[in-house]
């Protein structure tokens, strides 16, 4: 269950004067955008649902809305990233309904071994409870840090599958509040700390590193396989949020100099299957760093992410989790 603040959404598109309306929504809030538009129309609006998978704010369907004659988007289940956008676009993060203080009590032993002082990140389904996790932390006698981040993130201690700014802290150790693995383990790579990870909806928690060092492995027989690929394409994607066209032409001038040939792509939805017919030998993919990770086993070619493109031409040592930055904030961390 998730928490949805309708009102408050009806107010924003009241005082946008907005009529018709384009609501986008991930595939786990189907239901709560059919509520919404129900919701709407018994006001008077007139709404339209977007029914493609959404995956993240990077990807808003502003385009759409304004060929469709929107007044606005409404865009469920993220927080804003700064973007210059066709339409006013209201970004709706849903907050799970889920006790997470609960789940720290459950783990405390686990988690006083992090250190005394605890970096404390979490993804934007519970960002609404940090609160509520660092009374309860410091209520057991820990020294919390929750860092602001930089301005693709828009809550103070979130994390993206793309961003951990907000980690960069100055912390013994770190405790990851949310489900599934690609945050954590990537957080585990990126901040080179040891990382617990506590899940608020099963009350279960895991130690990152082991699964981080699997990973980063699995990565190395990518980086590897594409040791003597000579023809590479680089994708960039034309979703606004992922649109990295500098980056994509610098991975591409790098491989160059180094002896590659490189031709820049760009694909609204980067996947194998529409690259059938090319005749590159491996790919690296600028766009969602989560697309060559975790899609990596469904590409008939290698592909890799602009930091193991420098690993493979021995520029950098240490293995890079890829991340999109946003501009950086002065560090404001509790
Ligand atoms: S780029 Fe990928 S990880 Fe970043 S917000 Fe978009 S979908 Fe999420």
């Amino acid at each position: 269950m998730h928490v949805i603040d309708y009102e408050g959404i009806m107010k924003e598109l009241r005082d946008l004067g907005a009529t018709r309306v384009l609501i986008q929504s991930p595939e786990g809030l189907r239901k709560e955008a059919e509520a919404l538009a129900d919701f709407l129309e018994a006001r008077g609006l007139e709404v339209i649902l977007q029914g493609n998978v959404n995956y993240g704010a990077c990807d808003p369907a502003d385009h759409e809305a304004k060929l469709l004659g929107c007044d606005a988007l409404v865009h469920l289940g993220h927080s804003k990233i700064p973007m210059a956008l066709e339409v006013p676009t209201i970004f709706v993060p849903a907050f799970a309904e889920v006790d997470v203080v609960e789940a720290l009590r459950k783990n405390m032993r686990d988690i006083r071994k992090l250190g005394e002082r605890i970096g404390l990140v979490t993804t934007v389904q519970h960002v609404n409870s940090i609160e509520r996790a660092i009374s309860f932390l410091e209520g057991e006698g820990l020294r919390v840090i929750v860092g602001r981040g930089d301005s693709r993130v828009a809550w103070p201690g979130q994390v993206l599958g793309c961003n951990f700014s907000a980690a960069r802290v100055d912390a013994d150790g770190m405790l990851f509040v949310g489900s599934g693995y690609f945050h954590p383990v990537g957080l585990a790579i990126t901040v080179k700390k040891p990382v617990l990870a506590v899940n608020p909806y099963s009350g279960d928690s895991f130690w990152v590193s082991e699964e981080a060092e699997r990973l980063v492995r699995r990565r190395w027989a990518q980086i590897a396989l594409a040791m003597d690929a000579r023809r590479f394409g680089v994708i960039t994607s034309s979703k606004k949020g992922q649109l990295r066209l500098a980056e994509a032409r610098r991975v591409a001038e790098l491989l160059r100099k180094n002896g590659r040939e490189a031709k820049l792509i760009v694909m609204n939805t980067v996947s194998y299957p529409e690259l059938e017919g090319f005749d590159f030998d491996a790919y690296v993919v600028v766009a969602c760093p989560r697309i060559a990770i975790d899609d990596a086993e469904n590409w008939r070619k290698p592909v890799l992410t602009p930091p193991e493109v420098e690993l493979m031409l021995g520029l950098r040592d240490e293995y890079g989790f890829d991340e999109i930055q946003g501009v950086r904030r002065e560090l404001q961390n509790r």
